[in-house]
């Protein structure tokens, strides 16, 4: 059986502890890797490796750490679909989504910030005949990066990347329940020439290497991406130790479609970001909110395009519809379903678990499911389920809807339907959500600052703003 390890200062190596973990493959049910099951000490040697590799990482002229990176991105474009299978195989997606999302865009991520290190510059704040201030960032040094299961490569990497462009080393941990990717990662950047050290990637759970690595009092910083709970408690952790912290968490994001849209396309893009991946993506839309004139009209024609999507074998080209990532997390969404029925909701699709015969009979499928008829408030509607489960509810002014998109603890990401351009901006500057589409979904420029306002977390990544995280600034001052 596939036996997965660490990579530790250039090194693929087991754990010390000689402990391992099964990984299961959403779509069967069955084990098929054993991953390490690190602890402290792991940790304690990923850092050794990191702090080492420092001094001459951090020397390294940016177009040489570049360089570096954009090999690494090369080497994945080259390994797409081995890794595209890898990725579907661990996370149970559909591998059409894998091969056309997930590794273009982690290829990407290592592209982009492998040539932003060249362009990011620090300010100069002269004051006439006074004085010259200048800025100099350095690189924290040895930082901590922490990934969810949801878009593994994708998400690992996002993090990763701008991290080693500025100049850091890193400690970095996949998800325990999606570690296929990250492990063929390290191999890439075995291959790629990557100094030893300079990144290394730890497997295990979260509360034995991720807690380690939170601890550790050489880790500067901490990127995380995954629940708000868990978010909560790295703060807690990370906070007294002064460490820097970027916090990416969860999300319940309205889709707000108003009667003056282009139906057509409005319906075609809430179909994907209701169920893309299951509907585990941070940044769907689980809350439809449908101004009330054409709420029948769009009902209708949503429910059509739900009973199109193919639950299936996700390694089947017409599967639409993976699997769930876990058992445990069917079992949730599945919870939150009943909750949904005691709430009063009438179910107009899905609702049930999905037998796919085969090799997937002991697989976690799910159909899409749709309710309406929940009040705005209710606990379906304000906490996040994490999967394949909308709700409908129509609207009728634009202050009722704000009211209801905003009514949550979270505040990630909004979705505004309408050929209205001063109603998108006005109501995109309302709402209270790190990012806003409008007319579009999942719309992605490398640039633009990434994250969520409330308890969706804390700090943006992208662009400048992730080199800003991983560098500390230096004040200069010359007196003229
Ligand atoms: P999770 O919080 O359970 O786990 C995320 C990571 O944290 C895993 O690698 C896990 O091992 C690690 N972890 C757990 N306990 C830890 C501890 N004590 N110390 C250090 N690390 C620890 O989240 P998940 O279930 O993997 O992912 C789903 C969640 O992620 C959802 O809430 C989703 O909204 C969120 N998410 C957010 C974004 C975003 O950009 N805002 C993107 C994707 C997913």
């Amino acid at each position: 059986m596939l036996q997965l390890q660490n990579y530790i200062q250039g090194q693929l190596v087991p754990p010390t502890a000689g402990r391992y973990l099964p990984n299961i493959e959403p779509a069967t049910g069955q084990v098929f890797s054993q991953i390490p099951e690190s602890d402290a000490q792991d940790v304690a040697l990923a850092v050794q490796a990191a702090e080492a590799a420092l001094p001459a990482w951090r020397q390294l002229p940016a177009e040489e750490r570049g360089q570096l990176l954009v090999r690494i991105s090369e080497l994945i474009t080259r390994d797409l679909e081995p890794l595209a299978q890898a990725e579907s195989q661990d996370n149970g997606k559909p591998v059409s989504l894998a091969r056309t999302v997930d590794i273009p865009r982690a290829a990407s991520n290592f592209a982009f910030f492998g040539t932003a290190a060249q362009h990011f510059a620090s300010e100069t704040h002269f004051q006439e005949g006074v004085a010259l201030n200048y800025t100099v960032r350095h690189p924290l040094g040895v930082v901590g990066c922490i990934s969810p299961w949801n878009l593994p490569l994708y998400l690992f990497t996002w993090k990763i990347a701008p991290a080693l462009a500025a100049g850091c080393c890193v400690v970095a941990k996949p998800s325990e329940i999606t570690p296929y990717t990250a492990f063929l990662l390290s191999k890439l950047c075995i291959e790629a020439g990557l100094p030893a050290g300079v990144l290394n990637i730890v497997h295990g759970t979260g509360p034995a290497a991720g807690q380690a690595i939170i601890e550790h009092p050489t880790i500067k910083a901490i990127s995380f991406t995954g629940g708000t709970k868990t978010g909560e408690h790295i703060a807690r952790t990370a906070a007294p130790l002064f460490k820097k912290l970027s916090l990416e968490l969860g999300g319940k994001n309205p889709n707000i479609i108003f009667a003056d849209c282009d139906l057509a396309e409005a319906v075609r893009t809430s179909l994907r970001s209701s169920f893309a991946n299951q509907g585990q993506i941070c940044l769907c839309g689980s809350r439809i909110f449908v101004e009330r004139p054409i709420y029948e009209q769009f009902k209708q024609e949503f429910l059509a395009g739900v009973a199109s999507l193919t639950v299936g074998d996700p390694q089947e080209e017409a599967s639409r519809q993976g699997a769930l990532v876990s058992e445990a997390h069917l079992q949730k969404v599945l919870s939150y379903i009943e909750l949904a029925h005691q709430e009063g909701g009438r179910l107009l699709a899905g609702g049930q678990r999905v037998q796919v015969p085969g090799r997937c009979a002991g697989g976690y499928f799910l159909q899409p499911t749709v309710f309406e008829g929940l009040a705005p408030d209710c606990r379906v509607n304000l906490e996040e389920i994490f999967g394949p489960v909308v709700t409908l509810t129509p609207f009728d002014s634009e202050e009722e809807v704000l009211t209801w998109a905003n009514g949550t603890e979270y505040g990630l990401a909004a979705t505004i339907w309408t050929r209205d351009l001063n109603r998108a901006h006005r109501v995109a500057h309302a709402l209270h959500s790190g990012i806003v589409w409008i007319n579009t979904w999942l719309h992605r420029d490398l640039r633009t600052p990434f994250g969520g306002m409330k308890n969706s977390g804390v700090g943006r990544e992208g662009g400048l703003e992730a080199l800003r995280f991983f560098t500390e600034p230096q004040s200069i001052t010359v007196k003229l």
